[in-house]
């Protein structure tokens, strides 16, 4: 069968081409060197910062969710994907990964190997929102958790490995929007004055601020409904009702960012959307885009609690939106993603250099050697020319007269300059002109 010929038929038939599922993106080659450029990145960063790489599974039982993350919440009411396995078992798609990192903490004792243990992931989470540019069903976050310890210390010391993540891959001008939410002393006093206020007014909160008001006051902050932030004026802040503990702890955080330069700003409205948050909560943006959150984290003193530990296990950790941050910085040009040139293009005239042709191009690439090539082009014109797009540093010229001689013409592309060497020396010779 003519291959050519078979793919137009199929193109021809439009409808039949099965589609992604609806809010869900492939990362397609174009995007592939910045996609890989920011693994490159992060794992040099999680390794100066000494975190280990741990993964957890996609699918996690949904109760974790309901009670590491929150019942009350907008991610475990409405945007979970949730069903039944055959063996009846309710699981979910991870919607966030610092509840199955807990999980994991807990169930493999984990605090017995460091303390505190620092871990990063990076995968795919899944949300079931409102498809729309940015916002995908699955998306892609690279998280950093800080496990065992309460000290403020290493709430700072995610705020700066997030910093030098994102610097690394070419952001400028990041800023850190802070908050606290207190601990149990404290909060609850806050919210009663937060109810206080709402009370006068309860009748024109948006539908879920209304329902959940009483059970999850906090998040009455930072609902995006027009008519919830106009009751935002003169709401208490939590700042004046921290607790001693709290305030000393939030101090000393501010205390270390400032120590490291690090730009950032208060924000009393400032919550994030899950339940397992005490103390420290923050956000990273770019100080053009202050309404997009980078990165979002902070401390997670109670979540062992939530999940049956029977005692607190003190935890701070970042989720980095992969996506976010390559649109960002794609919006601003930023060059993510490998530029350097391919060493080698592999030019084959004939059947018989194709044959040997294969051989050589392995030699080259088991020697490390990055070869390109495009048999398929055929001749040497459209080959000559498929080298140039690709802007390799040489081009190797294999035809019939070079398979007979064992030898094969190396092409300077910068000089034009053209040598033939002896097949028994390609490698070395061709080490040697890139060194
Ligand atoms: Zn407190
Ligand atoms: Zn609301």
């Amino acid at each position: 069968m003519n291959p050519e010929k078979n793919e137009e038929k199929t193109n021809s038939k439009k409808e039949a081409v099965f589609q992604s599922v609806r809010g869900m993106h492939d990362i397609l080659p174009k995007d592939g060197a910045a996609w890989m450029d920011m693994w490159n990145v992060g794992r040099e960063i999680s390794e100066l910062h000494d975190f280990t790489f741990m993964e957890t599974p996609i699918l996690e039982t949904l109760g974790l969710f309901e009670a590491g993350v929150g019942k009350m919440t907008d991610i475990v009411e409405k945007e979970m994907f949730v069903f039944k396995t055959r063996g009846k078992e309710d699981v979910a798609l991870r919607p966030e990964c610092t509840a199955p990192i807990m999980r994991s903490f807990l169930q493999n004792h984990l605090g017995h190997f460091a303390s505190p243990l620092k871990v990063f992931y990076a995968g795919p989470m899944f949300r079931y929102e409102r498809p729309q540019a940015g916002r995908y069903r699955q998306f892609h976050q690279w998280g950093f958790e800080i496990i065992g310890d309460g000290d403020p210390f290493y709430d700072a010391e995610i705020v700066l490995a997030t910093l030098h993540f994102l610097s690394a891959l070419g952001l400028k001008e990041l800023r850190v929007k802070i908050n606290t939410v207190g601990c149990r002393v404290c909060r609850p006093t806050y919210q009663k004055k937060l109810l206080q206020h709402y009370k006068a007014n309860k009748k024109e909160l948006c539908k879920d601020c209304a329902r959940r008001y009483e059970e999850n006051p906090l998040r009455l902050l930072d609902c995006k409904a027009q008519e919830c932030r106009e009751l935002l004026s003169g709401a208490p802040i939590i700042l004046d009702h921290l607790c001693q503990a709290c305030n000393a702890h939030l101090r000393q955080v501010l205390e270390f960012l400032e120590n490291n330069m690090v730009l950032y700003e208060p924000d009393p409205h400032l919550v994030r959307g899950l339940d397992y948050y005490s103390r420290t909560v923050f956000e990273v943006v770019a100080s053009d885009k202050p309404e997009t959150a980078l990165a979002g984290g902070g401390r997670y003193d109670y979540l062992a609690e939530f999940l049956g530990a029977g005692r607190n296990v003190p935890g701070v950790g970042v989720s980095i939106g992969i996506e976010r941050v390559l649109e960002y910085a794609a919006s601003k040009k930023l060059s993510i993603g490998r530029k350097d040139r391919p060493s080698i293009f592999f030019v084959v005239v004939g059947e018989e250099a194709k044959k040997k042709g294969l051989y050589l191009i392995q030699k080259l690439r088991l020697a490390r050697v990055r070869t390109l090539e495009s048999v398929g082009k055929k001749s040497l014109e459209n080959q000559m020319r498929a080298a140039n797009k690709a802007k390799a540093k040489f081009v190797f010229i294999f035809g019939q007269r070079e398979c007979f001689e064992e030898t094969i013409i190396m092409r300077n592309m910068d000089s034009g300059a053209q040598e033939t060497i002896p097949l028994s020396r390609m490698v070395e010779e061709v080490k040697k002109r890139l060194r």
